[in-house]
């Protein structure tokens, strides 16, 4: 479903004005100019659309769009087929750029800056030159660059969770590519249910097509759609509650990770990278130098 409803273009994503406006204008500078898109990083949890981002990028410089996720690059052999068949001005998309190995990191360098292949053939030195094209990054977890890489992106984009407000909307947009039709107030309280997060609408959305389709004789509401699934209206599912409940037992003591993760059976990235940065900036965790606290539950 996702890919049916992914925005092709700058015009088609919602929210992440700012960052978008940003892009645009680099991208509108580049064409005028003929010059190339400077590496981009593009930071923030998973979902809210760095890949549907770096595609718009490619889709406004009218440029080739190659894909690759980091985790399958273990080594420099790995990353060569990708630089050797590369576009000029194409878009290279690097998905979790934050497990690259270093040496591929490193090796990535005079790709970056100079567009130049170092590379041994049978033990002689060699340099290749590439043409021209733009690296995006993508990573849930930007500190975990290392400093020479990180400062090699020119560009650094943060993206933030969306509003109820933005994601309502977009509800209601992707509701029509389904071929729903979802009252307002039902689009506002699968919003609310999505944790600040499209791709998580896109689930809560194909989740509540098929539960008024399964039951489709039966009058259903939006509270019984979500519990069914053990979604509470605040969209936290089992294991933000599980989570949680760690956290209010400690009784205020700060706890580290290793500890919520031993105590709760999560695993620490899944804690850091998926669960943690919405109930951090929803105020229901607060993360202190000692550790993390429960905040406010409403
Ligand atoms: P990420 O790469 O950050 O994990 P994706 O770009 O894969 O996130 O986005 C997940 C899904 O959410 C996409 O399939 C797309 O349909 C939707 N999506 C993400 N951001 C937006 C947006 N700003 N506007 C509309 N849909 C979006």
């Amino acid at each position: 479903m996702s890919n049916s409803i992914r925005p092709a273009s700058f015009n088609d994503i919602i929210g992440q004005a700012e960052v978008v406006q940003r892009l645009r204008i680099v991208s509108h500078g580049c064409l005028n100019s003929s010059g190339v898109m400077p590496h981009t990083l593009i930071d923030g949890p998973p979902g809210l659309g760095k890949t549907t981002i770096a595609g718009a990028i490619a889709n406004e410089l009218n440029a080739n769009l190659h894909v690759v996720n980091a985790a399958n690059i273990r080594s420099i052999k790995n990353i060569l087929p990708y630089l050797m068949g590369i576009a000029p001005r194409s878009v290279l998309f690097i998905d979790e750029i934050h497990r690259l190995p270093k040496i591929v990191e490193e090796f990535l360098y005079p790709v970056m800056e100079d567009f130049v292949l170092n590379i041994t053939i049978e033990d002689k030195p060699e340099t290749i030159d590439l043409p021209v094209f733009t690296i995006v990054g993508a990573t849930t977890s930007g500190g975990r660059l290392s400093q020479p890489f990180y400062d090699r992106f020119t560009i650094k984009e943060h993206l933030s969770f969306y509003s109820c407000d933005e994601l309502a909307k977009l509800a209601g947009l992707n509701a029509t590519k389904l071929g729903l039709n979802v009252s307002e107030d039902d689009l506002l309280e699968i919003a609310k249910r999505s944790k600040g997060t499209p791709r998580i609408l896109n689930a809560r959305l194909q989740w509540y097509k098929n539960y008024i389709s399964f039951y489709k004789d039966k009058e259903v509401n939006i509270d019984e759609i979500f519990n069914s699934q053990g979604i509470d209206y605040r969209g936290l599912d089992v294991y933000d509650r599980l989570y949680l409940e760690v956290l209010v037992k400690a009784k205020g003591n700060a706890l580290g990770l290793k500890s919520i993760s031993s105590l709760s059976g999560i695993a620490i990235e899944t804690i850091e990278n998926s669960i943690e940065p919405f109930l951090v900036r929803a105020g229901y965790v607060h993360r202190t130098p000692k550790g993390r606290v429960i905040g406010t539950m409403q």
